[in-house]
């Protein structure tokens, strides 16, 4: 047993066996390049068999024409000259013309003279190496491309865009911007960009930019940016928040030029201004001859004009609230809507309000919760809005045989909610609402509308530093809410 385990340890620490079988290839040959030895390994990377090699073949003929010049020009005077060469790359021919690429290390045996008889050469196969060599270098090319086709698409798409920290800082820019600002060379982005916008839009901009930051949620904003000619351009900016793990690494924006959709809705607004009130005037005229024929007839007309003037004055009561709903936009869009503010009972304003609408409509109006509330307000203005929140629940509530309006009250504020069982909004409509012309879709019913009478509540609650809101799912009614200073 012992002498089995000695003959295996002596087997494994055979010199021979180690230079038979290396993982690189022996060699040794004459000052003339006749190979003397070589090693197993060698003959088989080559296809040779010893007898075909040793004192037959000439270590110059594994090499390429070439090559052979190579060593003799100055692999093999280097060897004379110092001795020793260390790891030249040469390509090595098999014996079926393959080849592969190799590391050739070489040392001259000298004799006691100094005269070199021999070389012995260590040869390193490095096809696996080149192999890697030329991936890296592909996979190098492959990311110089991307890059460039990066900072192209980057430099050149219309849109101008730009990176920031997760704190808001910003690193990087892309040419249109920089071209746009006129600044092709700042580092400094952030307090160059702030400076560029409008002085008009700046304190908001910068308010919506930290608010935005700070809640690490998508956001935009509309501001007048100043173009290198000096020139202010109405921009859009939306920026998107670039999560890994939950956390905020980066910020990516884009901005972009509305200049001519904000000048076509300037225009539509104009022209919408000037035909209300160009309208107002032969409306309200209409309407009153339609109240002096109404009592004319009512004397002497039989049942039919009776019916046929109650419905033209109902449709002109329509009208007049559309112009109305046009006037005030222009009006708030002016600043033109100037408050007279005064301490009131809100709940004697509802009532106001739930008496005449609810024996028009025939629905049950009722209030609760803190009637002896007051508020510092402009009561003519509070009327319009909740006058606005009860029509539409009526409007778009109508089967819901009541309507509750709420007074609660909050230290500061008051809250009053008008509450209706109808159709209720879907969830993603919610955020528009209040927004200027939107309307949104009653499953093919139609109702009139221009879709201001929300944002005109929702602009003459902001004014008194209120809020306004709305609760909804669909299919379980709407609670709309707004709140008032005490
Ligand atoms: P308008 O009624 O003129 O269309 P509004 O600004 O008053 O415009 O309302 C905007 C939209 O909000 C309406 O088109 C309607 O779809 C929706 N809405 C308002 N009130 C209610 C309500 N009580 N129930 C369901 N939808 C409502």
């Amino acid at each position: 047993m012992k002498n089995i385990a000695e003959d295996l340890l002596n087997a494994l620490v055979d010199a021979e066996a180690l230079y038979e079988d290396a993982p690189c290839g022996y060699l040794s040959y004459l000052t003339d390049g006749t190979i003397i030895k070589i090693n197993r390994t060698l003959l088989n990377w080559l296809g040779y068999s010893r007898e075909d090699v040793v004192g037959k073949i000439k270590v110059t003929d594994f090499f390429s024409k070439g090559g052979r010049v190579y060593y003799e020009m100055f692999y093999y005077p280097l060897v004379q000259m110092n001795g020793a060469v260390k790891e030249i790359n040469f390509e090595i021919f098999r014996g079926d013309g393959t080849s592969f690429p190799c590391l050739l290390n070489s040392n001259a045996i000298k004799d006691a003279t100094n005269r070199i008889r021999a070389i012995n050469s260590v040869v390193i196969d490095i096809t696996d190496r080149k192999k890697y060599e030329l991936e890296l270098l592909n996979a190098k090319k492959f990311a110089e491309q991307a890059k460039d086709q990066f900072e192209f698409v980057a430099d050149y798409i219309p849109e101008m865009i730009c990176t920031a920290t997760p704190e808001g800082t910003i690193t990087y820019v892309n040419k249109r911007f920089s071209d746009y600002l006129g600044l092709p060379t700042v580092q400094e982005w952030a307090p160059q960009i702030i400076a560029a916008v409008h002085p008009d839009d700046r304190s908001q901009s910068l308010r919506t930019w930290i608010k935005g930051m700070r809640l690490g949620q998508s956001f935009q904003l509309q501001m007048r940016l100043r173009r290198y000619t000096g020139k202010y351009l109405w921009h859009m900016l939306k920026c998107v928040p670039y999560r890994q793990n939950d956390d905020i690494v980066k910020w990516a924006a884009s901005c972009l030029d509305i200049h001519d959709h904000v000048t076509e809705v300037e225009k539509r607004d104009e022209f919408i201004g000037i035909a209300a009130h160009e309208l107002r005037t032969p409306v309200t005229g209409l309407k009153l001859s339609l109240e002096f024929l109404s009592r004319l007839t009512a004397e002497h007309g039989d049942a039919r004009q009776i019916n046929i003037l109650e419905r033209s004055s109902r449709n002109i009561e329509k009208m007049k609230k559309l112009i109305d709903d046009l006037l005030n936009v222009d009006r708030l869009k002016n600043g033109q809507l100037a408050l007279e503010k005064t301490t009131f009972n809100i709940a004697n304003l509802l009532a106001r309000c739930s008496e005449t609408m609810g024996v028009r409509d025939k629905v049950n109006l009722r209030i609760e919760g803190d009637t002896g509330e007051t508020v510092y307000a402009d009561e003519n203005r509070v009327e319009q809005v909740a006058i606005n929140l009860i029509n539409n629940s009526l409007k778009y509530a109508p089967s819901s045989n009541e309507v509750v309006l709420t007074i609660q009250s909050h230290p500061n504020m008051v809250e009053v909610a008008v509450i209706d069982h109808g159709p209720g909004i879907a969830k993603e409509r919610i955020p528009y609402l209040f927004e200027r012309y939107y309307r949104a879709d009653h499953s093919g019913v139609s109702y009139t509308g221009l879709g201001l009478g929300l944002y005109i509540c929702a602009e003459i609650i902001k004014r008194h530093g209120g809020k306004i809101g709305v609760d909804s799912e669909p299919g379980q009614g709407a609670r709309f809410w707004f709140t008032l200073p005490r």
